[in-house]
């Protein structure tokens, strides 16, 4: 277990605790993920995780045309920035500002995005770009249209844990053989749990995102003062609920989140029912939360499917395949949501 190179970040995580303590799920799961995705490529059939836009180029597409009739219908606003929060390979900014493109859009392109290894490959599919390591440098002179895939079940969760004696956090510690742990913090944490949660029964657990939260609120603000339009999707809940959901993928395969910090990609189920009100809060109009399959369905899935088929009738068993797999319910369709929001006074969305 406590077999890791002495540069690894368990290494410093053993240190860490060993010198002040247990530390929060929250701090593990960032750096955990900062690393992760700082010193690697994770995508595609050879790395760790396959995502909607490395599918196939049907679903940057549908959510650049989503986008650019969003923009039509507002009257076509210039200046425009396409935002990405965590953009991967750039494959979805390349295929949605191509279908834009199409459309008579074509925005200034803004990258969101923490990894060096990952702007050097984003760079490639979208030389014209600017990146931002956060969104308080995003431009604030016109709407923006944003799109976030996948970005939001990276962010750092918190959990919270009803013990005998009340509501604790949970926190990470290293046992006698060296292995991470999960224990309850010391804490009291009452007070950061809604009234009707007080009384739970014992062993209940609640997750919470405030990294996804403040992004959410961030973009809602922007929304309400220099309009646009904005998509999260993210496999996830649209009902409240408890439990943890904490994953960690490596090589297509569910490890233990606590094995190898840094070394396998952590994600959490995004809490959407939680999401929507804190985005009305600040000033954006919710367009809805919906299933992956349908949205994508309703935007005309079916027919750039057969487009793209015409046009080569070789890949027609490849094309198929992909559809199925974004659309159907047993595959990405259900699990993966779509929540759209705009700024008041903007369209409702399409799909939603
Ligand atoms: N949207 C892409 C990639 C999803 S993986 C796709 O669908 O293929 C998560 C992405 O978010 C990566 O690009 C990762 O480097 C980035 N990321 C994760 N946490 C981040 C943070 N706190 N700040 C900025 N980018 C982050």
């Amino acid at each position: 277990m406590s077999g890791q190179p002495e540069g690894s970040l368990a290494a410093s995580f053993r240190r860490l605790i060993a010198a002040t303590g247990p530390i929060s799920l929250a701090h593990y799961m960032a750096e955990a993920n900062a690393r992760y995705y700082g010193s690697r490529d994770p995508f595609g059939t050879g790395g760790d995780f396959v995502t909607a836009p490395e599918i196939s180029q049907m679903f940057g597409e549908l959510v650049g045309l989503w986008l650019a009739d969003m923009w039509h219908r507002a009257g076509q606003p210039v200046p425009v920035h396409y935002v990405e929060l965590g953009p991967g390979r750039g494959t979805l900014a390349r295929d949605a500002l191509r279908a834009m493109a199409r459309a008579g859009l074509a925005p200034q392109v803004h990258l969101v995005e923490g990894s060096p290894s990952l702007r050097e490959i984003q760079r490639e599919a979208v030389p014209q770009a600017q990146w931002h390591h956060d969104l308080s440098t995003l431009p604030s002179d016109g709407p923006i249209l944003l799109a976030a895939n996948e970005f939001l079940d990276a962010l750092p969760v918190r959990q919270l844990v009803k013990t005998p004696g009340g509501w604790r956090e949970r926190m990470v510690a290293v046992d006698e053989s060296g292995a991470f742990v999960c224990l309850a913090g010391t804490s009291p944490m009452d007070s950061a749990l809604p009234e009707e949660l007080r009384d739970a029964a014992q062993g209940t657990l609640v997750e919470t995102c405030p990294a996804a939260a403040a992004v959410v609120q961030e973009v809602a603000g922007r929304l309400a003062a220099q309009g646009g339009a904005a998509l999260f999707i993210d496999y996830g809940h649209a009902a409240p609920r408890t439990g943890s959901t904490l994953q960690a993928v490596r090589a297509h395969q569910k490890v233990d989140p606590f094995a190898d910090p840094g070394e396998a990609d952590l994600t959490a189920h995004v809490d959407f029912a939680t999401l929507a009100p804190v985005a009305q809060a600040h000033g954006a109009q919710w367009l809805g939360t919906t299933g992956q399959g349908p949205w994508l369905t309703a935007l005309g899935m079916d027919a750039r499917a057969a487009a793209l088929t015409r046009a080569a009738p070789h890949l027609a068993g490849e094309i198929e395949a992909a559809r199925h797999r974004l659309v159907a319910e047993e595959e990405m369709g259900d699990l993966f949501k779509v929540m759209g929001l705009a700024a008041s006074g903007w369209p409702q969305g399409a799909g939603f």
